[in-house]
């Protein structure tokens, strides 16, 4: 069971329709642990998605529920990704949005990678 307030894992959500290719994705990165693919809605010059393989709802359901392997190769994934993609040396910023209060959308973990320019503060505070 999830651990968080989020509904139980959902097989229909977007994301585990694109890791079975059941709609298309602009793939950067595979491997066994995780699926990275160009987010449809783009935030900075690159705005990249990386996901588990595993069912996971959530951030908090990520950490709770997976295998130390899979965390491992997720979070190795992460970087690997960022580096591919040309943005260890000038810098990146990694988000996760994990429950209601962050506006979580799509209900399968997910971590956001944002670079290609300077990117000015963290978070807007109110
Ligand atoms: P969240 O708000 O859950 O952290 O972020 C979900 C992200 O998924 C958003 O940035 C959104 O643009 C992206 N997204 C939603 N649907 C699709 C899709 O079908 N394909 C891709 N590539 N990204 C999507």
């Amino acid at each position: 069971m999830p651990v968080t307030g989020l509904p139980p894992y959902d097989p229909a959500n977007i994301f585990a329709r694109i890791l079975r290719r059941e709609i298309p994705a602009k793939v950067v990165h595979e491997d066994d642990f995780a699926l990275a693919f160009h987010d449809i809605n783009p935030q900075a010059p690159v705005h990249v998605l990386v996901i588990p393989k595993g069912a996971y709802v959530s951030q908090a359901d990520f950490a709770a529920q997976a295998s130390e392997a899979e965390i491992v190769g997720f979070w190795r994934a992460v970087a690997a990704v960022a580096k591919a993609l040309g943005l260890e040396a000038p810098g990146y910023r990694t988000l996760s949005n994990m429950g209601l209060d962050a506006g979580q959308e799509v209900p399968h973990f997910h971590v956001h990678i944002f670079g290609g320019k300077p990117l000015g503060r963290m978070i807007a505070v109110d």
